[in-house]
């Protein structure tokens, strides 16, 4: 399971997350949405333990995890910005993580082959980043969190530089995949669709707030509130 328990985070004076708690299953594919700025990525970041949080603590299957650093998380995240390793080509990009550890050359070898071509970038593996259009950069960087098989995989907007076709193929390889593994998601998206079609539950959050948390259905049909009631777009 996935707790996170009255977590607060100021940058200065200002308060980005205000007590936010959130408790899913391991399994749970749960979608995080928002408005721009509300503080999604910030929550993302503090799960993932690459910014500390003000207060508030984070247990991931019973651990607290709080104080300890990204790499002993057992996390697996696809950033907003997508940073890939510079200097390493695709290949190596989505080796490193298995690298670090200590996964052996053959197994790497067999998991490199099994993103690229789930992702279709096969054909780019020998490249470097400044070579890749943004949304292979993009696919580059959902391959080297889908090579590693962790407790929690954290997705921020991970789907949003790639064209309609691919993003709704994506979309559908993403479901397989969680069904297949069972692995506990976050997911970060503005896509009405891909919410609904995805998610085991949604989290609404609105200035550093979570709103509401339910079942796809519970937040479309039973909003607590009209901000979620228009940003789910709900029948009125
Ligand atoms: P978007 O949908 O645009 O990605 P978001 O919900 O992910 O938005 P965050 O990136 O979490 O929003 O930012 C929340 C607030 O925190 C914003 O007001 C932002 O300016 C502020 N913020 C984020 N990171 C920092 C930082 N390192 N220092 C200061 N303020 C920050
Ligand atoms: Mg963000």
């Amino acid at each position: 399971a996935l707790e996170i328990h009255n977590v607060r985070k100021d940058f200065g004076s200002e308060r980005v997350l205000k007590d936010v708690s959130i408790s899913i299953d391991s399994g749970e594919f749960l979608i995080l949405v928002g408005p721009s700025g509300c503080g999604k990525s910030t929550l993302m970041n503090a799960i993932a333990g690459l910014e500390p949080v003000t207060s508030g603590s984070i247990c991931i299957d019973g651990e607290d995890v709080t104080w300890r650093t990204p790499a002993e998380r057992d996390i697996a995240m696809v950033f907003q910005s997508y940073a890939l390793y510079p200097s390493m080509t695709v290949r190596q990009n989505i080796s490193f993580g298995l690298e670090m550890r200590k996964v052996p050359k053959p197994e790497r070898q067999a998991a490199v082959e099994r993103v690229a071509d789930l992702l279709q970038i096969t054909h780019l593996l020998e490249r470097k980043p400044s070579q890749l259009s943004g949304g292979q950069r993009q696919r580059v960087a959902m391959g080297r969190a889908l090579a590693r098989e962790p407790k929690v995989y954290l997705f921020d907007e991970p789907l949003s530089n790639l064209d309609a076709k691919l993003r709704v193929d994506m979309r559908t390889e993403i479901k397989k995949l969680h069904q297949r593994l069972g692995t506990t998601i976050v997911y970060v998206t503005h896509d009405q669709v891909e919410a609904m079609t995805l998610a085991d539950c949604i989290a609404v959050m609105r200035d550093g707030h979570i709103l509401q948390l339910g079942s796809p259905d519970e937040v479309y049909n039973n909003p607590v509130d009209m901000f979620v009631a228009g940003f789910m777009g709900s029948p009125s």
